[in-house]
């Protein structure tokens, strides 16, 4: 039985230039905050699993321009997404949310192995499960690791959390001042106008198998709790 507590289950997508703050490496303010977040929801019993990505690390495309072959600067970037989620492990713990790092390349000494029916028992816990190193294969996005996670975890919904945005908007916001935020968006349209806030391949995974994701922001205070309890805010993407 995949949820037999019948619990509020989600994945939430936190992006590597989340980790950063815009910046390489780890902004421990922001780790923080988050964790704290984490935590407020948890208490409520929502059970989170969470997929990190790395660009504050490594992003495979721009190794690749740099003059790198591409799957070797794919594993760069997956083991970035590593460093992101043994971090955040560490911060949650500290704000005393018990948590799990499950990694698709296996690394023992690290973390676990990415075992389904073992995230789900964490899940089942009360543990927050983080996944690292993406899919483990070059060519693929967090995003859509985000999306087959989601699915094979029945998560209810996928949170997909964004600095400088809080939602999909008519055009972009920064550039034309009449761009007017989406509260509702087929997965079809997303695809049809190219929209980039999550790659192809995690809206069409999502878009076949019935999946609903929120585009939010995570720059407001609360921001990331409130998702997490299923308040609506930003942009529902679905079907
Ligand atoms: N990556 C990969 N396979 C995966 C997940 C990630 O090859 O399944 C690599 C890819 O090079 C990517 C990098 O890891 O650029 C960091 O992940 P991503 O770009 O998705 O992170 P984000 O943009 O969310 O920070």
């Amino acid at each position: 039985d995949y949820n037999k507590d019948n619990k509020r289950r989600v994945l939430l997508k936190l992006s590597g230039e989340m980790f950063g703050g815009g910046a390489v490496g780890l902004d421990v303010q922001v780790l923080t905050r988050v964790s704290a977040e984490i935590k407020a929801a948890v208490n409520q019993g929502v059970q989170v699993a969470i997929v990190v990505g790395g660009g504050n690390f490594f992003r495979g495309v721009e190794l690749q321009n740099a003059g790198m072959d591409r799957a070797r600067a794919d594993y760069m970037g997956m083991l970035g997404t590593v460093i992101n989620a043994v971090a955040l492990q560490d911060f949650l713990e500290h704000a005393g949310v018990p948590s799990r790092v499950q990694t698709a390349i296996n690394m023992a000494q690290i973390a676990e192995p990415y075992i389904p029916l073992r995230s789900i028992r964490h899940l089942e816990k009360g543990r927050v499960v983080i996944f690292g190193a993406g899919a483990g294969m070059p060519y693929f996005s967090t995003d859509t690791v985000s999306a087959q996670r989601a699915l094979e975890l029945r998560c209810d919904e996928i949170l997909v959390g964004k600095n400088g945005v809080d939602g999909v908007y008519t055009a972009d916001p920064n550039k034309d001042p009449s761009a007017k935020k989406l509260d509702f968006l087929t997965y079809q349209d997303a695809l049809a106008k190219g929209l980039r806030v999550v790659d192809a391949a995690a809206f069409s995974m999502c878009m076949d198998n019935n999946m609903n994701m929120r585009i939010f922001g995570m720059g407001e205070e609360g921001a990331v709790t409130r998702a997490l309890l299923g308040e609506k805010i930003g942009t529902v993407v679905s079907t």
